[in-house]
């Protein structure tokens, strides 16, 4: 199977039913967080990083109820590690650095860790907690620390439920067209 057709058959297999504690499903999360990044006429590689940001909840295998078991899935990684197969630093940085921006963002921006779903800030404290001082400088120093932050924001904004959303395979020609040509 290529891997557009791969990341479509994760997304409609397991994808629709992973709530994560949210009132969306990963799979209407992703979509939602994808069109807000078309909204604010995102780089079609930011888009696809908003497109696939969480895919790594639905690769890890771990129970989708770990954050109340206390274990950081560290789905960022997950993530990042298998969109590198296909996808260059473009896509995968913001996604691996979209938790880090979640933290930058609580520990620099008053009133943000307010506005949090209460299943983000369960996985805060699990993720590190904010970033401040010297972590928080480092975190913006790093590349596509900026491109995470707006990709952390319009993860913010996704959770609308019952939203009329496009079907996933809407993405297909973006997709194939931000992987890299060689190995799709
Ligand atoms: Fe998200």
């Amino acid at each position: 199977m290529n891997f557009v057709n791969e990341i479509f058959d994760v997304f409609e297999k397991r994808g629709g039913t992973a709530y994560l504690g949210e009132p969306v499903s990963v799979l209407e999360h992703s979509v939602q967080a994808a069109r807000e990044a078309e909204k604010a006429s995102a780089a079609p590689s930011l888009i696809v990083a908003a497109l696939l940001h969480d895919v790594g909840h639905l690769i890890h295998r771990l129970p989708e109820d770990v954050a109340d078991r206390g274990i950081d899935s560290r789905h960022q990684e997950v993530a990042c590690g298998w969109l590198s197969q296909h996808f260059g630093s473009e896509v995968t940085e913001p996604v691996r650095l979209h938790v880090a921006a979640k933290r930058y963002l609580c520990g620099t921006d008053p009133g943000y860790l307010g506005r949090l779903s209460p299943a983000s800030i369960l996985s805060l404290g699990l993720q590190g907690g904010p970033l401040i001082d010297d972590e928080a400088e480092e975190f913006v120093r790093s590349s596509y620390s900026q491109q995470a932050i707006l990709l952390r924001r319009w993860d913010d904004l996704a959770k609308i439920p019952g939203l009329a959303i496009p079907e996933v395979r809407h993405y297909r020609a973006l997709l194939e067209s931000t992987a890299r040509r060689a190995v799709v």
